[in-house]
């Protein structure tokens, strides 16, 4: 059977770890040669693997590398926004720059990706565009002011896409996950804590990356908008 994803090029941000790197095998093992952005990633080739050191937040590191991820490979055929950082303070404990950290790197790094590459997809005609939510985008938990703006901005920014995509034979999908068993959860350490779902309890980062990978091999005529996914039994309110 061919590949589903033989002869596409997929760009995934915060590929160096966690859910980032899950979607990147899971889209190579489908066929695809995958482009890899992560602050740690060393710039470097492997048979269908291209890995740039790229900090999201920084508008001229996203221009260069995703101009000449263009240039060298042509114009992605889907893009995941995946990047992101998490951290839960109560208001009064949030500083700005904390605040500030979590728009940057949840928010205005999607953004800049966005902007960067939306066009060149709409330019083609075809393509995907996939962003990584939280189950805080849609619904609001106590120490998560900040990580919760960034999430529901990030969904306003997804709906806006659709929006602006209309019949272009671009599609764009939002994936909400709760608890995912990765490393964004090894300063809070949710085994040792009364309310939080245990790490044996929580979803795999295989299974968000099942997840992109249903919503980007449906037909053209099938446009997947948004994934919602828990872990089974899951309840948000304990
Ligand atoms: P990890 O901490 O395991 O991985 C985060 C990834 O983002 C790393 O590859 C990291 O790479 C990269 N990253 C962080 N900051 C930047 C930056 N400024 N520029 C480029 N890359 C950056 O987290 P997860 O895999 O768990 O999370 C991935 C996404 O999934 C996030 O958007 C998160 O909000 C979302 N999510 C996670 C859930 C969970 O429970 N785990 C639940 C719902 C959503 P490096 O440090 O090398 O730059």
């Amino acid at each position: 059977m061919t590949a589903p994803l033989a002869g596409k090029v997929a760009l995934v941000t915060g590929a160096s770890r966690g859910i980032g790197l899950a979607v990147s095998d899971g889209l190579r093992a489908a066929g695809a040669h995958v482009v890899r952005l992560a602050r740690s990633l060393a710039d470097g080739a492997a048979d269908r693997q291209s890995d740039f050191r790229c900090d999201v937040t920084d508008a001229a590191q996203v221009d260069r590398v995703t101009a000449q991820v263009v240039q060298e490979l042509g114009p992605p055929h889907i893009v995941v926004n995946n990047a992101g950082i998490f951290f839960i303070k109560r208001l009064e404990d949030t500083s700005p720059a904390d605040f500030e950290r979590a728009i940057g790197v949840n928010l205005v790094g999607p953004f800049l990706v966005a902007r960067a590459l939306v066009p060149q997809l709409v330019k083609r005609g075809s393509g995907h565009f996939v962003t990584i939510g939280s189950i805080s985008d849609h619904l609001s938990f106590s120490g998560s002011a900040a990580y919760g703006a960034s999430k529901f901005g990030l969904r306003g920014m997804h709906e806006s896409i659709v929006a602006e995509l209309g019949k272009t034979g671009v599609r764009a999908t939002l994936v909400s996950p709760g608890p995912v068993d990765t490393d964004i959860w090894d300063p809070i350490d949710p085994d040792s804590k009364a309310g939080f779902t245990k790490r044996k309890d929580m979803l795999r980062a295989e299974d968000v990356a099942d997840a992109v990978l249903f919503a980007v091999t449906r037909p053209a005529r099938a446009a997947v908008t948004e994934i919602r996914l828990l872990p089974a039994g899951y309840s948000p309110r304990g």
